[in-house]
C-alpha cells in the first residue's frame, strides 16, 4: 500500500492545487529505477522551478517521508511502494553551461550527457561520467566515481534547495557537502538543482583524444559488468578489499539466487533482476551475501543503494 491512508490525501490535493497537472498519485515508482523492482509512490511531483520547491515544503508536512528521484540507478524501491512524496526534477534541470573551465549542469542531467558534452567541447575533467547511469544530482548524493576519480575531486559548488527549511535553495561550498566514500551530508530533504565543476580546457585538435577516452571507458565497462536490470555495486569496497573479491573468490556466491535475483557471474557486487524479479528478492540476496560474508570473513559489507520503503 503505497499510500498511508485517506488522511493524506488533502496533501496531495492542495500540492495538485498548487502544482496544477504536475502531481502523480500512486503513481509507478519501482519501475523508474535500473532495476524495475518495486511499488508505487503515494505521490510524485514534478517541479520545473526552485520556487517550486518552496511549494512543496510549504504544502507537504515535514512528518512526510521526502525522496528526491535521479535516474533510479541506486535505488532499490520495496514492493509495497514508499508511502512519501517523491520529488521529480523537469526537462529546466537538465541544462549544461560550459565556461572556460567550470561547467556548470543542472540536477538532473544524466551523467553520460554531461562528459559527452564536456568533451565536445573541449573540457577534460568529467570523462569517467560517461560510465555512470545516474544524474548530476545523484552523483553529488553519492559522491559517485569510477576509472580513479570520483565526484568531490571535481566538483566546486552546488545549489540545494532544502525542504526540511522552507524550501529555497542556496550555493554550498564543497566542505558543506561532506562528501566521503559514496555518501554526503545530504539527506533525503536536500534537492541538488545544479552543480558546479572544475574542468580544464584542451586545444580544439585534442577534442578527439577526450572523446577516445570515453570510448575507452564505454567499453571497458561492457566488458567487465553486466548489462540488464542492475543497480550496480550493491556493497561499498571495505577498505583495503574489494566487495566483489569477497563475495566471489573467498564465499564463493557467484550466481546465488534468491527468486529471480542473482548475484551476477560478470561482476560479483552486482545483483541482477531477471524478468518476474521482486524487490523482495533483490533485499532477500542482499542480505543473504551480507549474512554469509560476515559468517565467513567477520566483515560486515555495508549497502551502497538507498533502501525505500522497507521496514527497517
Ligand atoms: C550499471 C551501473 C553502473 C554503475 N556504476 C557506478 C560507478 O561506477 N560509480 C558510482 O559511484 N556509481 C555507480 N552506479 C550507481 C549510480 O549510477 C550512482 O550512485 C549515481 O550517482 C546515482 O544517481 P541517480 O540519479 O540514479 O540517483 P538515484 O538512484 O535516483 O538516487 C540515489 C540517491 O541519490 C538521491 N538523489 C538523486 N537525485 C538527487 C538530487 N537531485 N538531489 C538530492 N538527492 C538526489 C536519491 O534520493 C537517493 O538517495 C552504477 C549504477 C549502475 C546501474
Amino acid at each position: 500500500m503505497a499510500d498511508a491512508g485517506v488522511s493524506r490525501a488533502p496533501i496531495w490535493t492542495e500540492l495538485d492545487r498548487r502544482l496544477p497537472g504536475r502531481v502523480r498519485r500512486d503513481a509507478p515508482l519501482g519501475a523508474l529505477t535500473t532495476w524495475r523492482v518495486g511499488g508505487p509512490a503515494a505521490a510524485i511531483v514534478q517541479v520545473e522551478t526552485a520556487a517550486d520547491l518552496e511549494v512543496v515544503a510549504a504544502t507537504v508536512p515535514p512528518d512526510v517521508e521526502r525522496l528526491v528521484l535521479g535516474r533510479g540507478s541506486n535505488l532499490l524501491v520495496a514492493d509495497a511502494g514508499f508511502e512519501g512524496v517523491v520529488i521529480v526534477l523537469g526537462s529546466a534541470f537538465g541544462t549544461v553551461e560550459v565556461g572556460d573551465r567550470s561547467v556548470t549542469a543542472g540536477g538532473a542531467t544524466a551523467l553520460p550527457v554531461l562528459a559527452r558534452q564536456c568533451a565536445a567541447s573541449g573540457r577534460a575533467g568529467l570523462g569517467f561520467y560517461v560510465g555512470i547511469p545516474g544524474s548530476v544530482g545523484g552523483a553529488v548524493r553519492m559522491n559517485a566515481g569510477g576509472h580513479g576519480r570520483e565526484t568531490v575531486e571535481v566538483i566546486t559548488a552546488a545549489t540545494v534547495a532544502d525542504l526540511d527549511q522552507d524550501g529555497s535553495a542556496r550555493r554550498w561550498t564543497v566542505a558543506e557537502l561532506g562528501l566521503g566514500y559514496r555518501t554526503s551530508a545530504l539527506g533525503p530533504g536536500q534537492v541538488v538543482l545544479d552543480a558546479t565543476f572544475a574542468v580544464t580546457p584542451v586545444p580544439a585538435d585534442a577534442t578527439e583524444e577526450l572523446r577516445a577516452e570515453l570510448r575507452e571507458i564505454v567499453q571497458w565497462r561492457s566488458e567487465h559488468q553486466p548489462g540488464g536490470a542492475n543497480a550496480g555495486s550493491v556493497f561499498r569496497n571495505p577498505s583495503g578489499d574489494a566487495a566483489a573479491r569477497l563475495i566471489d573468490e573467498v564465499c564463493g556466491l557467484r550466481g546465488m539466487r534468491r527468486g529471480g535475483a542473482a548475484v551476477s557471474e560478470k561482476h560479483a557486487n552486482f545483483i541482477q533482476a531477471d524478468e518476474g524479479a521482486t524487490a523482495a528478492d533483490v533485499r532477500g540476496l542482499i542480505d543473504a551475501v551480507r549474512d554469509t560474508v560476515a559468517e565467513r570473513t567477520g566483515i560486515r559489507l555495508d549497502v551502497e543503494v538507498h533502501c525505500v520503503g522497507f521496514e527497517d
